[in-house]
C-alpha cells in the first residue's frame, strides 16, 4: 500500500510557440504596473526588446546578471528596483537570470514573472543559491518562487548546441534525484519520468537541428518538468557533488552536472533499483551506462579533467562531498566518493 505527503507548489505556467508576446497580459494579471527587466549582459538586446514589447509597463533593463548570483550585484540591482519604483522583476534568461530575479523578490517580495530561456529549471523552485566573499550558500522561502513563469520555445532556438545539451542533462539530473528522493510522490515520479522521456527524444534531434520547433518545446517541456520535481522533493548525492565541484573548484554549472550524472547515477543503481528501474528502462536498461552513452551520443562532456581539475583536486573534493552526512539511497563513505570522482574525472563509462 502506498504512503506519501504531496505539496505542489503554486505556479502559473504559459506554455507554447509564441506565447512570450502574453508577457504584457502576464505583468497586468498580477496587478504590476511597473516591470524591471533582468537579463545578462549578453541577453541585453533580448531584455530590451522585451521591455519595448511592455512598453508602458516597463521601468528599464537591467542587464547585469551573471553566474551564482553574488549578492553585490543583487545589491546594484536593488537600487534600481528603488530609484525605479519597481513593483514587479522580469527574468528573462537562464538559471543566473532567474537567480537574480529570485535574489530581489526574496528581499523585497516583489513578484516575478520568468522566461526561461535554457533548461535549467530554476523558475519553478523556491530555491535560491547566491554567493558573498566566495561561498555560496542555499535558501528555500515560498517568496522566492516566481509567480508565473512564459515557457516560449521559440526563445531556445539560439541555444547553442552545446549548452542545449549540458543543460539538458543538468534537467535530467533532477529528475533522476527525483525518482529515488525519499519525500518522493507518484506526482513527482510522473514528471520525472515524462521529463526523462521528452529530453531522450528531443537532444539527439536538437544536436542535429537545432532549430527544430517541435524539439525545441518538447525539451522546454522536459525542463518544466524536471525543475518541478526539483522545486518539490530533496536531491541527495548527485547535487551534493555538483554544488562541492562548482562551490569550491569553479567548475561549470551544467557541464559539471553532466559528466556526473551517469556516475551518481550508476553509485546508486543497485541501492535504489526499484525506484530507477522506469528510467533505465529508457536508457537501454542499465541506468548509469545507459545515461553515459546517450551523452556520449549527444556530444556532452565526459570528463572532469576537461574543466582544469587535477587529480590532486579530487581528495580535497572527496573529503568536502562527505564532510556532512546527508541522505543518499546508498550510504556514502569517502573511499567510494573518491572512486566515483575518479572515474568521473577520467571519463570512463560506469559500470
Ligand atoms: P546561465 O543562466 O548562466 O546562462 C549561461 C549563458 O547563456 C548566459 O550568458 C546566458 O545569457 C546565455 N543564454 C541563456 N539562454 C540563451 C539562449 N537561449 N540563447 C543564447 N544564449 C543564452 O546558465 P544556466 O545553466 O541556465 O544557469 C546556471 C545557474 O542557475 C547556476 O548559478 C545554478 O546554480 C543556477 N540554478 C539554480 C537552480 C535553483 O533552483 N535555484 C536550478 C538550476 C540552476
Amino acid at each position: 500500500m502506498k504512503t506519501f505527503t504531496y505539496t505542489g507548489n503554486p505556479a502559473r505556467i504559459l506554455f507554447g510557440s509564441g506565447r512570450s508576446a502574453d508577457v504584457r497580459e502576464a505583468v497586468e494579471a498580477l496587478g504590476c504596473r511597473r516591470a524591471l527587466v533582468l537579463a545578462t549582459p549578453h541577453q541585453k538586446a533580448d531584455a530590451e526588446a522585451l521591455s519595448d514589447r511592455l512598453s508602458a509597463l516597463s521601468v528599464g533593463v537591467f542587464a547585469g546578471a551573471v553566474m551564482h548570483t553574488p549578492v553585490d550585484v543583487t545589491e546594484t540591482a536593488l537600487k534600481i528596483v528603488q530609484d525605479t519604483e519597481a513593483d514587479c522583476v522580469v527574468s528573462l534568461g537562464g538559471g543566473s537570470t532567474t537567480g537574480l530575479g529570485k535574489a530581489i523578490a526574496y528581499r523585497t517580495d516583489l513578484l516575478q514573472v520568468v522566461i526561461p530561456t535554457t533548461y535549467a529549471g530554476s523558475e519553478v523552485t523556491p530555491i535560491l543559491g547566491q554567493t558573498e566573499g566566495g561561498r555560496k550558500t542555499t535558501v528555500r522561502n515560498a517568496s522566492i518562487l516566481p509567480e508565473l513563469v512564459i515557457y516560449d520555445p521559440d526563445l531556445t532556438l539560439r541555444l547553442p548546441v552545446g549548452m542545449s545539451v549540458t543543460s539538458g542533462l543538468n534537467a535530467m539530473a533532477h529528475a533522476v534525484e527525483g525518482l529515488y528522493a525519499r519525500d518522493r510522490n507518484p506526482v513527482s515520479t510522473l514528471m520525472a519520468l515524462d521529463g526523462l522521456r521528452a529530453f531522450r527524444d528531443s537532444l539527439p534531434v536538437l544536436v542535429k537541428t537545432p532549430e527544430d520547433t517541435d524539439a525545441r518545446a518538447e525539451a522546454l517541456y522536459g525542463a518544466w518538468l524536471c525543475g518541478t520535481v526539483l522545486g518539490t522533493v530533496g536531491m541527495a548525492l548527485h547535487h551534493k557533488i555538483c554544488h562541492t565541484l562548482g562551490g569550491s573548484f569553479d567548475t561549470p554549472h551544467a557541464e559539471t552536472h553532466a559528466v556526473m550524472l551517469p556516475h551518481t547515477a550508476a553509485f546508486n543503481a543497485e541501492a535504489a533499483q526499484a525506484e530507477l528501474s522506469g528510467a533505465a528502462e529508457l536508457f537501454g536498461g542499465s541506468i548509469g551506462g545507459g545515461l553515459w552513452d546517450f551523452a556520449k551520443s549527444i556530444g556532452a562532456p565526459l570528463s572532469l579533467k576537461d574543466f582544469g581539475l587535477v587529480e590532486a583536486d579530487l581528495d580535497r573534493a572527496a573529503d568536502i562531498a562527505t564532510e556532512n552526512p546527508y541522505w543518499n539511497p546508498r550510504p556514502i563513505d569517502r573511499a567510494s566518493i573518491r572512486t566515483l570522482l575518479q572515474k568521473a574525472w577520467e571519463g570512463v563509462r560506469p559500470d
